[in-house]
């Protein structure tokens, strides 16, 4: 069968066809080699293989089933989400104008300000899933980049992406997608009109909590792509071999992974949302969500794994409901295949963040249980 035709879960149980065929070893093997032998007549013994910040064996495989996860052109491995971030924004010129989503992953808007600030560049924030707003900040004026993240993190908001890249092009910018809540599995931003979509693979995508990473994803005919690959060869932000090989190994499971965490989340967040304790559950899967059809529509097969919970009171009483968690690991990021749980308020205090919000990652483990853990840990 052509790997082409496969579907995800082909593709990715079977490591995109990833074999040692020298050992008939059924797993790929690791080649940490940082640089590569020449012949005798001084050509590379293969001309793929120079040297390793360039490229390797390993990363390659792993880029070439994300491209394909995605439908995209092309896929570039990072040593980190934000290295893969910083790598698509450091296209833009100084003096130049980006546009990027309100209330997204606090690292990113951290990281953007003060970069933004340093090259001159002008970074209107905007709430990205009133697409009214977005037109009003792209009517403005041009700008490079549109920047949106859905679902967001942790407000759980929905940004329509085919709106998104209308009004993207409107002023001359790309739409790039942080895709990382949703996963490869559940939404393709390319297919909708999005020119680059980006995960943090340390979070679902690799899944075990072991690797840190990220990938920008694009469709052919990006003008900056040559840029941002020729920059991560020269200035050193390639992924690791032996990263990309535990991303090889992760990847596999994805698409169960992915399933089992989407109906632990819908689970969990209809029993949250009947618990007299919480004041409200945000969660795209729940008819409540103000944008629930339209991440119906632009997630297939499940809305995440994300819930963020107002606990009813105030930063004293989510404080005392995440304390007596016994199941839920008290611990940032998301996506693992262990239920995780954070009060977002301590880490990002002047963001606007309610002081009673959870937000939950959940995992694979069974759901009665964590309902259990959360029915002790909400007890009055
Ligand atoms: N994007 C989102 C939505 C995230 O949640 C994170 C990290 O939490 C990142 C990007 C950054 O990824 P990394 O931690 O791999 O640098």
């Amino acid at each position: 069968m052509d790997q082409k035709e496969m579907h995800p879960e082909t593709l990715l149980a079977q490591a995109g066809g990833a074999v040692d065929l020298s050992s008939g070893g059924v797993v790929p093997p690791i080649q940490p080699a940082t640089t590569f032998l020449r012949g005798s007549d001084n050509e590379p013994l293969n001309p793929n293989n120079i040297y390793a910040r360039d490229h390797s064996d390993t990363v390659r495989q792993a880029e070439a089933i994300l491209t394909q996860l995605e439908g995209g052109a092309s896929s570039l491995l990072f040593p980190s989400g934000m290295a893969a971030i910083a790598a698509l924004f450091r296209t833009v010129p100084t003096g130049g104008r980006v546009i990027v989503q309100s209330g997204i992953y606090w690292g990113t808007t951290r990281w953007l300000r003060d970069f933004c600030t340093r090259r001159q560049i002008v970074m209107v924030e905007v709430d990205a899933s009133d697409v009214a707003a977005l037109e009003s900040a792209c009517v403005a004026g041009m700008a490079q980049i549109v920047w949106v993240e859905t679902p967001s993190n942790p407000w759980l908001k929905i940004v329509d992406i085919a709106a998104a890249s209308e009004v993207a092009k409107s002023c001359g910018a790309i739409l790039a997608v942080d895709s990382t809540a949703a996963s490869p599995v559940l939404s393709n931003p390319l297919s909708l009109g999005a020119d680059i979509v980006m995960h943090s693979v340390t979070k679902v995508i690799n899944g075990h909590s072991d690797v840190l990473g990220g990938v920008l994803i694009a469709k052919s005919g990006v003008d900056i792509w040559e840029d941002i690959a020729a920059d991560r060869a020269t200035a050193g932000a390639i992924m690791g071999p032996f990263e990309a090989w535990l991303l090889l190994r992760g990847m596999r499971t994805l698409p169960l992974r992915i399933e089992r965490m989407c109906e632990n989340a819908m689970r969990t967040a209809k029993f949250l949302d009947d618990h007299p304790q919480v004041d409200a559950v945000w969660y795209p899967g729940l008819s409540s969500h103000p944008s629930h059809d339209l991440a119906m529509r632009q997630m297939i097969g499940g809305q995440g794994f994300l819930i963020s919970i107002l606990v009813r009171g105030g930063r004293e009483d989510a404080l005392r409901v995440i304390g007596r968690l016994k199941l839920f690991h008290r611990a940032t990021s998301l996506g693992g295949i262990e239920s995780l749980v954070e009060h977002r308020h301590t880490i990002e205090p002047h963001t606007g963040i309610p002081e009673n919000l959870l937000r939950l990652s959940l995992g694979t483990e069974n759901a009665n249980d964590l309902i259990s853990d959360l029915t002790q840990a909400l007890e009055q």
